[in-house]
């Protein structure tokens, strides 16, 4: 029994860097066990904060990888502040330019995509974007009323063989478009990565010779929250009814691309919508928009009707 728990602490300071003799170890616990009459679990622990302090190592290092550490899926996060363990895989890596970050991005499996953040400090091998990994005892974290994870040094990351595909989990929103941001309507899109042009300016290549590309940002409002949602070409045409060619006979016309975007602004804003998609990151990704009846003026009678009842 002894010999097991000698065994247990030896390994976790040994991967931490510190060969602690086992008979040390074990000589510790039964003193404290047979002479002091200590219970054996706490035997453990006064042992193990010993060898903590006497090699500054935190608390929580020890005693959380100890605990039942759940296995999740993305979706099952809902709270912040829990330890778990998670397969995903790389989907995106961000680039970064905090000190104390070493990599950022989205990692998925089938239920979703999550934003993680891997510190520096952590001293954990690099992600590459599109393999697998089990990340071992990981902390969930809500930044902005968004769930994200939190790779510190208590983790550990393996790259495993499995190919984890990344599911796309459809969700629904329904409510008026308040908004279209800029960068919609006719824009041009940098022919090497596909950016949008700013100006004609693609962040990474500079000034390029983009090609023309139709794509609607729009802002869908239900009364509790706004949500974005991200319209490509195929569905703002049928959405507008104005096509990419048209959008650019439009824009050579008024001898302004912008026009494009004020008329899908008057075709659009104040309609109300139910869009479908995929949720990547803050954007629902729509594969379908249909319009809603707003609500009638004689509906609006009858709410106030039975109000007043
Ligand atoms: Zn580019």
């Amino acid at each position: 029994m002894n010999k097991e728990i000698a065994t247990e602490i030896e390994e976790f300071f040994s991967q931490k860097g510190h060969n602690i003799p086992i008979s040390e170890i074990e000589s510790r616990l039964d003193k404290l066990i047979n002479e002091f009459k200590v219970p054996t679990e706490e035997a453990r622990r006064s042992v193990v904060n010993y060898f903590l302090k006497e090699y500054n190592i935190p608390k929580g290092d020890f005693f959380v990888q100890q605990g039942e550490t759940p296995t999740v899926k993305v979706s099952d996060i809902t709270s912040d502040g829990k330890w778990i363990n998670i397969s995903a895989k790389v989907a995106q890596l961000w680039d970064n330019n905090h000190e104390s970050i070493d990599q950022a991005g989205l990692i998925g499996d089938e239920t979703g995509t999550i934003k993680f953040v891997k510190w520096a400090k952590a001293e954990l091998p690099s992600l590459v974007e599109g393999k697998s990994y089990l990340f071992k005892n990981v902390v969930t974290d809500n930044y902005q009323e968004r769930f994200n994870i939190k790779f510190n040094r208590t983790s550990l990351i393996e790259e495993i063989q499995e190919d984890i595909e990344i599911g796309t989990l459809s969700v629904e929103f329904s409510g008026a478009m308040v908004g279209i941001q800029l960068g919609s309507g006719l824009i041009k899109r940098c022919p090497e990565c596909n950016r949008a042009l700013i100006k004609g300016v693609c962040g990474e290549h500079g000034k390029v010779e983009g090609t023309y590309d139709l794509r609607i940002k729009a802002v869908v409002d239900d009364g509790m929250s706004a949500q974005d949602a991200l319209i490509n070409r195929e569905i703002s045409e049928q959405l507008t009814g104005i096509t990419l060619d048209e959008a650019k006979q439009m824009a050579t016309e008024a001898l302004d691309q912008e026009v494009v975007l004020e008329k899908f602004k008057d075709m659009l804003i104040g309609k109300y919508y139910l869009v479908k998609g995929p949720k990547l990151d803050r954007n629902i990704l729509v594969e379908d928009i249909s319009p809603l009846p707003p609500l009638e003026l004689d509906q609006i009678d009858t709410i106030i009707n039975q109000m007043e009842v």
